[in-house]
């Protein structure tokens, strides 16, 4: 297993700038959260939901058990939600029993039975707020939401995605991807929200076909994973601000000066980058014809085309850090 460079993780995000302009965003969180047909929520129901080229069904009865309550009323408190919103009463609260995508060849997808089957989905079918959150083991996830809703419906996916990379992190044998670095665990939150929205992305790509829908859904996603994890750091802000002090002069004294390091690490990633199928066809192309790879100077030689042609070599190292959406 090779651990991702947490610097560098943190830095080729950074460097991602497709960002939409505020209008845009609007305007798809818009669309996003106007229901696909209005649903009148009963203590327990069964509903089909059709939009163009995409329909699912879901059924729902109330929570079943008092400590199911008990755990939405703690958590809106930690929110310090307003205890008079619909969504803080947990009678207004259901479970959800079955969800099911119908897919365009007639083939179906049966959500719970991708899911652990101890795995509870509680929703709350609010049009006012919108938030989704997971917890394990068991599976059990908050969707805050209308689920008549493209966006809640996202958001799940995008809660589900959590679950799949919890297990493949177990499938792995380890509890993080990155390494040990100062910004390790900042990169290792931003990689599970980037790899939640990555697997919801994979899902909306085989459940909705191309169009307004699943251009919303993935503006949204990248949006989703970036909000929650900025709000996953926040708390980490302050304890950083309080050690920054302390671990910049560690960092220093271990690290040497901030260019040798840099350095290194592209040296290193390079030795890697050689191993890949990608770096044999690099090698082939006719402009490396006269490169003498034999005398060393292949290095050198790569480091100007990464630095002219601004080439991610990082996502053939680490094809696993999660796809870029
Ligand atoms: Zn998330």
């Amino acid at each position: 297993m090779k651990e991702i460079n947490s610097e560098q993780y943190l830095k080729r995000i950074d460097d991602e700038k497709d960002v939409l302009p505020e209008s845009e965003i609007e305007a798809t969180l818009t669309r996003l959260n106007t229901p696909l047909r209005e649903v009148a929520y009963a203590d327990k129901g069964e509903e089909r939901v059709e939009a163009k080229d995409f329909a699912f069904t879901f059924s729902y009865t109330p929570l079943d058990t008092t400590e199911q309550s008990e755990d939405i009323e703690r958590r809106l408190a930690r929110n310090h939600v307003d205890r008079g919103a619909d969504y803080a009463k947990p009678e207004n609260w259901r479970k959800l029993k079955t969800l099911v995508f119908e897919l365009k060849g007639g083939e179906q997808i049966d959500v719970f039975k991708k899911l652990p089957s101890d795995s509870e989905i509680l929703f709350c079918p609010t049009n006012e707020e919108f938030h989704g959150s997971v917890a394990h083991p068991p599976v059990r996830i908050h969707i805050l939401g209308n689920l008549a809703t493209p966006r809640s419906v996202v958001t799940l996916l995008h809660e589900m995605g959590h679950v799949f990379d919890e297990e493949n992190l177990k499938v792995l044998g380890v509890e993080d991807m990155m390494d040990s670095k100062l910004d390790a665990n900042k990169a290792e939150k931003l990689r599970r929200e980037r790899s939640a929205s990555a697997f919801a992305f994979k899902a909306i790509k085989s459940v909705i076909p191309e169009g307004q829908l699943r251009t919303d859904a993935r503006v949204f996603l990248k949006g989703y994973a970036l909000t929650s994890y900025r709000e996953s750091i926040k708390e980490d802000i302050a304890e950083n601000a309080r050690m920054s002090r302390f671990l910049m002069s560690e960092y220093d004294y271990w690290m040497g000066s901030p260019g040798e390091e840099e350095e290194r690490q592209l040296w290193d990633d390079f030795v890697k980058w050689r191993t890949t199928e990608v770096y044999k066809k690099w090698k082939a192309l006719p402009e490396n014809i006269s490169v003498s790879f034999e005398a060393g100077d292949e290095y050198g030689h790569w480091c100007q085309w990464v630095k002219q042609s601004g080439y991610d070599f990082y996502k053939d190292i680490y094809p696993e850090a999660g796809e870029s959406l």
